[in-house]
């Protein structure tokens, strides 16, 4: 297993939460699903692009998918981007878009925005990142949450 940090960090800008991401990014050997939960603009794609970026992918390139639901990347190995945002959370879309196709894919990397409407879908072994604002006061500021689940 990679070694990829658990517990809560905080982080001051974006250009710190891609950093956070592109070391997780860096240390992955194996396949491995991230889901990410948070409110719109809490920096989800901010952790996606540095993942990518940590996996030798253009985060130029990794933007949420306006009218696709997945997007896959080529890098030192394949990132599939998934964002949930229109689906309604039932597990059968899930199905549908090919998830556990993607998530059994040898040497695949899975980072999911808007994990939340996975519904019923349960995916075994995934890390929850959960991204929220720290204080009103501090626009800038996250509480990056990164929980690894069996
Ligand atoms: P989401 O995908 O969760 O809707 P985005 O990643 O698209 O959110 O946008 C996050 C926005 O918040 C960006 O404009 C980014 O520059 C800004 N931002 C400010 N501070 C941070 C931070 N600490 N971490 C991540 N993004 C931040
Ligand atoms: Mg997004």
């Amino acid at each position: 297993m990679a070694q990829i940090p658990t517990g809560e960090f905080i982080t001051r800008s974006a250009e710190e939460t891609f950093e956070l991401a592109y070391r997780i990014g860096e240390s992955l050997t194996e396949s491995a699903v991230f889901l990410l939960a948070g409110d719109l603009g809490a920096g989800k794609t901010v952790f996606a692009k540095g993942l990518g970026a940590g996996l030798d992918i253009d985060p130029d390139h990794i933007n949420s998918p306006t009218f696709t639901i997945v997007n896959a990347h080529e890098g030192r190995m394949r990132l599939y981007h998934l964002d949930l945002y229109r689906l309604a959370g039932s597990a059968e879309e899930v199905y549908e878009i090919g998830l556990d196709e993607m998530i059994a894919e040898p040497g695949a990397v899975v980072v999911i925005e808007w994990a939340e409407r996975l519904g019923r879908f349960i995916i075994p072994a995934t890390y929850h990142i959960k991204i929220s604002h720290v204080t009103e006061m501090n626009y800038d500021e996250r509480r990056v949450a990164i929980r690894f689940k069996e």
